[in-house]
């Protein structure tokens, strides 16, 4: 046999047992999103690497090591599969003049390249969903922002998520920390593991935020930024936090939260679990005012978060939290090959009055000849072999329909299909008349579907 061609490491497929979860998730996020007015953006994936190099910071984890980069093979660009959203929605805010007249809230979901170690909760193909507000300088749209995400775990019934909470200040206060970091670094430079040696002149605020364990006792230990943050930051830090307070948003104050990207000033936060082990956390953002300038856009400040959808699904699961296949309203039986054009008539009429109906048709196993045994020329054709009542009472079954229809000689003779229920423990039936689909198919409508 050939040899089988397997997908790319750490990028994985959604497959239909996961794929409704996800339509799912989407959709309630869509429907978060026009709550808050934010409107949807669609950039592309790959974008110049000098996007990155730029917006992101060379010395960041996603530059230093994780990106997949090329070159194009006909122009020699410098390209890039993007590693995140943000950089590539200001690109686009910036290059189609979208904050001319006003500003602009936005939202994007789609998938991020990150050359990672994978494992649970990271993968080198991940998704993100994602919200920016660029042109508001205030408190009030960090405070929108989180209260959002806030908003969307509540919706989710998500338990054990929690804030932390941080300011990063203005360039210049991060300067003067800088100093303090790098001296305190340098007097425990016996400390440092290889990539903080590195870091320690070129981006000490990296090496707050390392993931090698041995540092940890470093890292708590280090000058807080919080502490250099003057007047201004600290009052804008404090409009934020009443917001939340009164709004009943709970967080924790943790000073050791830097982020892995450079754009980010004053605000930054995290929502994390408890719940998915060492990759718990589930969504990050904050301010970043001088980006947009950064990628050569007139000047305006922002603010956004993304989380990961992965992570996220991960939870909803693991909480029992959704239902994880497409509801099904009915079951089509169709006994003999011969009826098949008056069922397709009666189920696309009932498709029309909004009911989700899943036909029997002949498949693959069914269609075999008996084992040991030749087609002749008087068997039926493949298409024709239907399978026996019981099998298709058994798919039905196991469909998740709430009813099956079984359109059997004996009822299509009379103008007739039996509605059987197949969930009511008992398989209430009824025999309804085919010249009234309208009628009871818009009865059953109501009935399976309350509210729409
Ligand atoms: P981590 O510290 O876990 O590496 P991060 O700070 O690199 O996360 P962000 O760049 O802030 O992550 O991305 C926001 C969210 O996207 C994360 O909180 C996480 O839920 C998700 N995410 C990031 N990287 C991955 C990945 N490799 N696989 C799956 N999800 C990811
Ligand atoms: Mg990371």
């Amino acid at each position: 046999m050939t040899e089988k061609i397997t997908a790319v490491k750490g990028m994985n497929d959604v497959l239909p047992k996961d794929s409704y979860l996800w339509e799912w998730l989407e959709a309630q996020v869509r429907d978060l999103m026009h709550a808050y007015a934010y409107s949807n953006i669609r950039t592309p994936i790959v974008e110049p690497t000098a996007l990155f190099v730029r917006g992101l910071g060379e010395v960041t984890d996603i530059v230093e090591k994780e990106m997949y980069s090329f070159e194009d093979r006909l122009n020699g660009e410098q390209l890039t599969l993007r590693p995140e959203a943000t950089a590539g929605v200001v690109r686009s805010v910036v290059e189609n003049n979208l904050l001319y007249d006003a500003p602009r809230r936005l939202y994007y979901m789609g998938p991020m390249f990150r050359h990672e170690r994978p494992q649970r909760g990271r993968y080198r193909q991940f998704h993100q969903m994602g919200a920016e507000a660029l042109g508001f300088a205030g408190p009030e749209l960090d405070a929108e922002l989180i209260l959002m995400a806030h908003a969307l775990w509540q919706h989710l019934g998500l338990k054990d998520v929690r804030l932390e909470l941080n300011s990063l200040g203005q360039p210049p206060e991060r300067a003067q920390h800088r100093q303090a970091l790098i001296a305190y670094l340098q007097d425990h430079a016996q400390l440092l593991d290889e990539e903080a040696k590195r870091r320690l002149h070129t981006n000490p605020l990296r090496i707050l935020d390392t993931k090698n364990p041995d540092l940890q006792g470093l890292v708590n230990a280090a000058p807080r930024l919080i502490d250099f943050l003057g007047q201004t930051s600290l009052a804008h830090f404090e409009s934020l936090k009443a917001i939340l307070d009164a709004n009943g948003v709970a967080y924790t104050l943790n000073p050791r939260l830097v982020r892995g990207m450079d754009y980010y000033n004053l605000t930054v936060f995290e929502f994390v679990t408890q719940s998915l082990g060492s990759q718990g956390t589930l969504c990050g953002g904050g301010r970043y005012d001088y980006l947009i300038e950064q990628l050569g856009g007139k000047p305006a400040p922002a603010v956004g978060w993304a989380f990961g959808v992965e992570r996220v699904l991960e939870l909803i699961k693991a909480q029992g939290l959704a239902q994880s296949v497409a509801p099904l309203d009915c079951f089509a039986i169709v006994p003999q090959a011969q009826s098949f054009p008056v069922v397709f008539k009666a189920v696309e009429s009932l498709r029309r009055l909004g009911l989700k109906v899943q036909m029997h048709a002949p498949s693959l196993g069914q269609a075999k000849p008996e084992e040991g045994k030749l087609a002749s020329l008087d068997d039926k054709t493949p298409w024709q072999h239907v399978g026996s009542m019981k099998s298709q009472f058994k798919r039905a079954d196991s469909s998740g329909a709430m009813y099956a229809l079984i359109f059997g000689s004996d009822e299509l003779a009379t103008g007739c299909v039996t509605v059987k229920s197949l969930r009511d423990g008992q398989g209430l039936q009824r025999v309804e008349l085919l010249k009234d689909i309208d009628q009871w198919g818009k009865a059953l409508q109501s009935s399976l579907h309350p509210k729409s």
